[in-house]
């Protein structure tokens, strides 16, 4: 698969503005090309396509539809395509790709429910907020048989399994893009069309059923998405010999425990919390003693408890049967079932001052007593833990009262983790359920969605991490396009070597750098129990000063220059939520309760910090448990996903969202823009044009340009002419390659050509 197309005669041999394709700066070659149409920017931002009427010195008179006229500086205007390429397939067929052809066409595009399009190997897909018909088994078939050729995801998901069957090499599809955008409804009609090709055994239907579970518990209502992911994803489809699903393993990556305790005004916490309220049954609420959610503290914060269009009670029960269906038993979903309601429960305990220093206790009342009753320890125990915290000092053990805050924070440090332990353990049931026997013969084909770049007016920790991970696929998506680019001209036998690609390398290692990294510097501070997030602040300015990503804002901010721009971060929070410490006191009432869940949750956590130090680890006042940092434990899961990644042959989709509103038919440039730069489709043809873009086979351009050569060497063959046309032309040495069969051109090298043949015919 090509980056460019081959010169095509006709409307795509026009060449390619010089050196910045978003400006056209020679107005003479407007008037020579007989160039009509143009787009002008209005002062609103948006793109609209104009007339010129006529040009005088810097200025070009315009004509914008619905008769308006209006005097522009030339410099100002992009060229836009001919009419017949309005709508093309791929973004890599316009003769100008520049920023408002590129908005045009997908926009032209999804106006026509054409949500999908190619950017050369990228496939971009515009979110439709609607149901667009172009699902289901007669698309599945049509692109099976490939009697459709348009962009889709099926097609994406077809060339996927091919590729593993042809090359015996595993395959993945990265999808990204910001929140709404529709990664996750991506991931499920690539799922579907694996599913439909490979099924048989049945196993498929239980890789689907995982989607409802995984949204039940990690998916909520943001001000973004009704259904937005709270946790990233990587679902590995395991494919046996014959072509037929085996099996499937799921990866989760970062779920976000905050909302447990916390929401937004306007959004809600995991779904699964209101389905539950909803669609308990009369015999489950009793056992759980369970009330509506609008009794629960945790989930009143928020004033929203549900969704335009969703019923929880009725998704309560497709839940249920997902769980039987991944084998999970009833007696298993009861436990869930009862660790969700002390979740709520314990949202619900408050606290009393007991002494004239301000220390509290919890009241003894029915949220007390119930989330006793469903974890399974003795009350008075649960009171001690949300009350004291035993510190290790030498040899000598000190109890500590808690003051108001302090109690707060316990209580929700343990919900949070009851809830996560939780999360993973599922995840833990569910490839149990879907694990592939020991023989594991066949290939796979990896599915990864993941949160995008994200830039917001305040990043917070949340954003560090996740623009990190970006950063990561960014340089793994260079990667991959640079090696495509590398086989092309491997294969023509040119010299690879002088084409330059820039790497986001810089913004990774100031990531990642030891001992001076922000990584490292945030993990060290994390340990120092006086660190504050203005020491940290402070720390990472006084080291990464001099780093050409990094920039030192006022007080506790620092701005990251990311290859999708620049992010403010406030680091505010930062040292807690990388800590992210449960006392030892809250862990050991877990594992002293007698339901099986809390006990096997004490446990993993315990696991969890008895493995080999692989970062620092926290032990915050002496006696709290000791874990890994989170930023820590991202950076790994994040390594071994890129290793991963690394052994697949990639296939990128990048998801764009229209507009903030959710709302079909709607299609707002300024926000298009912004994402398309974000997620590097603008990028790629960035990349595909830093080296030798512009392929033409000799025969054809010595047919197209064979005649205003001076000598007559029409009869020699085509390379011979080609040669001598590049001589006559002087066309310097770096600016082309002669390939066996293609001439490789740097960008705009044509236009000299195209220029004295225009003129000449
Ligand atoms: P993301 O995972 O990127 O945050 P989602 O996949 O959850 O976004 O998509 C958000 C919403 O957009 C979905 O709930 C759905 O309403 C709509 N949507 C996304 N993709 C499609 C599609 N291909 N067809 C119809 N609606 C879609
Ligand atoms: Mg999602």
């Amino acid at each position: 698969q090509s980056l460019t197309d081959d010169v095509e005669p006709g409307a795509a041999t026009m060449p390619l503005p010089q050196n910045d394709e978003r400006r056209w700066s020679d107005t003479s070659a407007y008037a020579r090309k007989k160039i009509l149409q143009s787009w002008v920017q209005l002062p609103n931002g948006n793109w609209e396509l104009g007339k010129i009427l006529s040009t005088s010195g810097e200025e070009s008179v315009i004509s914008l539809p619905e008769g308006k006229v209006m005097k522009v500086i030339s410099e100002t205007l992009v060229p836009a395509n001919p009419d017949i390429l309005d709508g093309v397939d791929d973004l890599m067929q316009l003769s100008y790709l520049n920023e408002p052809s590129v908005l045009y066409n997908l926009n032209y595009r999804y106006n026509q429910d054409m949500i999908y399009t190619k950017a050369g190997p990228v496939l971009v897909a515009v979110n439709p907020f609607k149901e667009v018909p172009l699902y289901g088994n007669r698309y599945i078939e049509a692109y099976r048989k490939k009697s459709n050729e348009s962009p889709h995801v099926y097609a994406i998901a077809d060339t996927a399994i091919r590729e593993m069957i042809r090359d015996e090499v595993n395959q993945s599809i990265i999808i990204s893009g910001e929140s709404g955008a529709g990664k996750t409804e991506t991931a499920k009609i690539a799922m579907q069309y694996l599913a439909a090709l490979g099924g048989g055994s049945g196993i498929e239907y239980e890789i689907l059923k995982t989607n409802p579970i995984l949204e039940a518990f990690g998916n909520a209502k943001t001000l973004r998405n009704d259904n937005s992911s709270r946790f990233g994803k990587l679902i590995e489809i395991h494919f046996s010999e014959s072509g037929k699903i085996s099996g499937a393993q799921v990866q989760t990556f970062l779920l976000e425990k905050s909302r447990v305790v916390q929401c937004a005004e306007g959004e809600r916490s995991y779904h699964i919390f209101y389905q539950l309220c909803a669609g308990a049954s009369p015999a489950l609420r009793e056992k759980l003693n369970l009330t509506s959610a609008h009794e629960y503290k945790y989930l009143g914060q928020s004033n929203c408890y549900s969704i335009n269009g969703v019923d929880d009670a009725e998704r309560f029960h497709s839940v249920k049967e997902a769980l039987d269906i991944v084998h999970v038993s009833k007696e298993d979903q009861e436990s869930v079932f009862a660790m969700l309601a002390a979740v709520l429960w314990l949202g619900n305990v408050s606290f009393t001052v007991i002494d004239n220093e301000n220390h509290v206790e919890p009241v003894a009342d029915e949220s007390l007593s119930t989330v006793a009753k469903l974890i399974g320890c003795n009350i008075n125990e649960l009171k001690l833990s949300l009350s004291k915290r035993n510190m290790r000092v030498g040899k000598d053990t000190i109890v500590q009262k808690l003051t108001l805050p302090q109690a707060i924070d316990a209580r929700d440090a343990l919900a949070k983790s009851v809830y996560s332990c939780l999360f993973d353990w599922l995840v833990e049931q569910i490839n149990e359920s879907l694990a592939v026997g020991k023989r594991r013969t066949g290939r796979s084909i990896s599915i990864l969605d993941i949160y995008g770049f994200e830039s917001f007016d305040k990043n917070s920790f949340e954003q560090f991490c996740i623009n990190y991970a970006n950063e990561r696929l960014q340089q793994h998506f260079n990667r991959h396009l640079f090696k495509l680019e590398q086989e092309e001209y491997i294969q023509d036998g040119i010299d690879w070597t002088r084409v330059d690609f820039e790497d986001n390398q810089d913004c990774l290692s100031l990531f990642e750098k030891k001992p001076l990294g922000l990584l490292s510097l945030l993990d060290e501070e994390s340990t120092f129990p006086n660190g504050t997030d203005l020491t940290l602040a402070n720390k990472l300015k006084q080291h990464l000063h001099s780093n050409s990503c990094f920039r030192g804002d006022r007080e506790k901010l620092f701005t990251v220059v990311h290859y999708a721009g620049e992010v403010t971060y406030d680091t505010t929070g930062f040292l807690e939520k990388n800590r992210d410490l449960l006392h030892l006191d809250s862990i050991q009432l877990l594992s002293s309760c007698s339901c099986h869940l809390p006990r096997a949750f004490a446990s993993s956590m315990l696991i969890q910090s008895e493995k080999p130090v692989v970062g620092p680890l926290y032990k915050a006042g002496g006696a709290d448990s000791q874990r890994l940092s989170v930023a820590t434990k991202f950076k790994g899961q994040l390594f071994q996903l890129m290793q991963r990644l690394g052994n697949t042959t990639p296939h990128f989709i990048r998801c764009i969202k229209p507009n903030n509103v959710q709302s079909p038919g709607l299609y707002e440039q300024g926000l298009v823009l912004q994402q398309l730069r974000c997620c590097g489709v603008l990028e790629v043809v960035r990349i595909s044009r830093s080296g030798f873009p512009t392929r033409v086979s000799h025969q054809k351009f010595a047919r197209r340009y064979g005649f205003l050569l001076v000598e007559n060497i029409a009869d020699k063959d085509p390379l011979s002419v080609s040669v001598a046309i590049l001589h006559q032309f002087n066309i310097l040495p770096e600016m082309y390659q002669v390939g066996y069969t293609k001439l490789f051109f740097r960008t705009g090298q044509i236009g000299v050509l195209e220029d004295t043949r225009n003129r000449t015919l």
